[in-house]
């Protein structure tokens, strides 16, 4: 049944049966199909983006996530400019390729010209060696044109949930929190030229394999090449919280994540797929069993450990305590565990993007 689905066209029916599979050599035959379609399409190299969590400052209320507005607990920071500067010229030192800015969202016009000051900053610390993707998310057209001729070069908004129904149940019922103007946001950020990224989380409350089936549709559908996708995982700060008994355990969100990845790299055999920390942080081989799904990128978090704690999505996040160097030779060691190779100095654009010829 498998070799039939993976060699015909991958329907909705056959997205649910994979996901649904529950035998343990069916399973790893998925993963070995999925990395082997990898190999063939992208080759075995693993990209490195350097993660950099500027801000937890956030303008918004996600039911999900620690760091919404409405958590007073939460301790809120802003890396200053040199601290940026710092972990740029490390990204671009230790031959990453790419950096990461991360915040939480906000519209004003002080941060919008500091992204602005920042995007030229690095690019003048660093020679214009590094790729730079904002995760900063919804933006009118005119900010999101301005940091693309700043030279961001690529964009990552997570959808979270394509189903209009899950997304209203994760978010305020406001228009700050619409979910039209979330896919309004992407189909802009595409058109304008960003590589742009999205996502989902996996094994949210309410959400039912119908709607992860579509969520991978949705994603092979909508432009993007990009994707960073993993498990959900509560926050005690959340109102989610209180649906935590009703998850599924960790393992299982972890299996359905790396299912996950391994389908959609058969759905878009040369997209560029993130093994998350997210999935390291339910699995401490979270992250090498992405890349043996099919994944193909690994962020190493390189935001100055002080702040590290502080950017607080979700509970349990692992190596809070470590220095980016640290970061560097553990990652490179995982990298090489689950088969792949570290694609030192190389951009890593998504090889997506080029052959849409966007
Ligand atoms: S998910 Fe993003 S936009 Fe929503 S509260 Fe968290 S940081 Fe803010």
């Amino acid at each position: 049944m498998m070799n039939k689905v993976i060699n015909g066209k991958v329907d909705f029916e056959q997205i649910k049966h994979l996901l649904s599979l529950q035998d343990r050599e069916e399973i790893s035959n998925l993963f070995a199909i999925a990395r082997e379609t990898r190999d063939t399409h992208i080759g075995n190299k693993v990209y490195l983006r350097g993660l950099i969590e500027y801000s937890n400052h956030c303008s918004k209320n996600c039911y999900y996530c620690g760091i919404r507005a409405g958590n007073k607990n939460a301790f809120r920071y802003e890396v200053n400019d040199n601290e940026v500067l710092e972990a740029a010229k490390f990204a671009c030192e230790n031959r990453y390729g790419s950096i990461v800015l991360q915040s939480g969202e906000r519209s004003d016009k002080k941060f919008i010209a500091h992204i602005s000051e920042l995007i030229q900053k690095i690019h003048d610390a660093t020679n214009n060696s590094l790729r730079i993707t904002l995760s900063c998310g919804e933006q009118s057209e005119e900010v999101y044109r301005t940091w693309y001729e700043l030279g961001a070069q690529r964009y990552l908004l997570r959808i979270e949930a394509s189903n209009p129904g899950l997304y209203k149940k994760l978010h305020p019922d406001n228009k700050n929190h619409s979910y039209e103007r979330r896919l309004e946001a992407l189909k802009t950020l595409i058109n304008i030229g960003y590589q742009t990224g999205t996502g989902v989380m996996i094994g949210l409350p309410f959400q039912t394999l119908d709607d992860l089936a579509n969520d991978l549709i949705f994603i092979r559908n909508c432009g993007v090449v990009m994707i960073g996708m993993g498990p959900y995982i509560e926050h005690a700060e959340t109102p989610l919280f209180k649906y935590r008994d009703e998850l599924l355990p960790p393992e299982k969100r972890v299996e359905l994540s790396l299912k996950m990845i391994a389908i959609l790299r058969l759905l878009r055999p040369s997209i560029n797929i993130a093994s998350t920390t997210a999935l390291q942080t339910l699995d401490p081989m979270g992250r090498e069993k992405g890349l043996r799904a099919g994944a193909n990128v690994i962020m190493p978090n390189i935001t100055p450990v002080q702040y590290k704690k502080n950017y607080d999505l979700y509970e349990g996040k692992p190596c809070l305590n470590d220095e980016p160097s640290d970061c560097g030779s553990c990652i490179e060691k995982r990298i090489e565990m689950a088969g792949c190779e570290v694609a030192y100095g190389d951009w890593g654009d998504s090889k997506a993007y080029h052959r849409a010829g966007i």
